[in-house]
């Protein structure tokens, strides 16, 4: 006998809030499973902000539920940055007992009763554009309203497949390993830069001077030396056809906690910076290789973006690099 109680499926709830809605049309493009395949064998997503057939008082009944009646059976995905002013009131979610549900509320109340909480695109992550300077919404990260752990599958947007393989390693065999910023390492392991097909450009110095050229996009403005995503292999368009270098344009970062506010202007090097006892230019990287390729990232690194993961990785790069004292732009769990 069937107990109509028990979902046979997992329960999927794709919340949106401040977000332009890439991450959700970016997941349209998944292949093997796709979006057909999640919805129909996979899981049951009970609720999608923008794909949803119910609307109104139905459509936030579907989550009254989902939260009182099945607390720890679901995965929440929340889609796009969190507005913090004004109490929330920045995005608004539906209405619950004749009062605003703001994104706030929802996320915390939802959250709170989730078998797992994942942040889909680098809004939701980091906080992303709409937390970009001025802010007028205060806006933040998911992470940074919730007491308890969020995967964090940055993107702007998401590739489909980093999405549709977290949802299925969670559904299949639990949680992925994590990075220090609670991305799973399968696909934000490596930096784009040791990956990258222009990577020989690179060590041997044959840089692009505008966008547009097939040599490496370094010395106007490629953030691929500081970004941790498998962009280059696995590539986007649904058949895996291309990528920002690919299409000689540099890559901006968008995966990384600074983006975008540490990624501008994303067609220009960052500033230099003076290394103690060494004297180093990001202009000067690739005519020297081994080391000093190593020290030119990490002018780069050091003049712009620092996390404490690549700091780490930087200071074993560099001469006397142990003593270095480096500190994290961005502490862990980026509250
Ligand atoms: S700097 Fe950019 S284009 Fe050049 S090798 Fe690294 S990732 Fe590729």
């Amino acid at each position: 006998m069937v107990n109509e109680d028990v979902p046979a499926k997992p329960l999927i709830i794709w919340l949106g809030t401040n977000t332009c809605a890439g991450d959700m049309l970016s997941l349209l493009n998944a292949k093997d499973p796709g979006y057909q395949e999640l919805i129909s064998s996979i899981a049951e997503l009970r609720f999608d902000y923008l794909l949803g057939a119910s609307e109104g008082s139905d459509a936030i009944n579907v989550l009254d539920d989902l939260q009182k009646n099945h607390k720890a059976a679901y995965i929440l995905v929340v889609e796009g940055s969190i507005p913090t002013r004004s109490n929330g009131l920045y995005s608004v979610i539906g209405y619950r007992n004749g009062k605003a549900w703001t994104a706030l509320q929802a996320v915390r109340e939802l959250g709170a009763e989730a078998r797992y909480v994942v942040a889909a695109g680098t809004c939701a992550a980091f906080g992303g554009i709409y937390a970009a300077a001025p802010n007028p919404s205060k806006c933040v990260s998911l992470q940074a309203v919730l007491d308890r752990k969020v995967i964090n599958v940055p993107g702007c947007p998401i590739n489909p497949e980093w999405m549709m393989g977290t949802l299925n390693h969670l559904i299949q065999y639990g949680e992925p390993a994590l990075d220090d910023y609670s991305r799973p390492k399968l696909f934000y392991g490596e930096t784009i830069h040791n990956l990258c097909q222009r990577r020989d450009y690179f060590d041997n110095s044959i840089f692009a001077a505008k966008p547009g050229e097939p040599w490496c996009m370094y010395k106007i403005g490629c953030k691929g030396p500081v970004t941790y995503a498998d962009c280059p292999v696995r590539q986007w368009n649904g058949e895996h056809l291309s990528w920002p270098v690919k299409a000689n344009t540099p890559c901006i970062g968008c995966a990384s906690p600074e983006f975008p506010d540490g990624d501008v202007p994303f067609f220009e090097h960052l500033p230099d910076i003076k290394l103690p006892g060494i004297k180093v230019t990001a202009n000067r990287v690739g005519l020297l290789t081994g080391v000093v390729t190593a020290l030119g990232i990490g002018a780069h690194l050091m003049g712009s973006i620092l996390t404490g993961r690549l700091a780490e990785t930087l200071k074993k790069d560099l001469p006397g690099g142990s003593k270095l004292k480096i500190r994290p732009r961005l502490k862990k769990g980026h509250k």
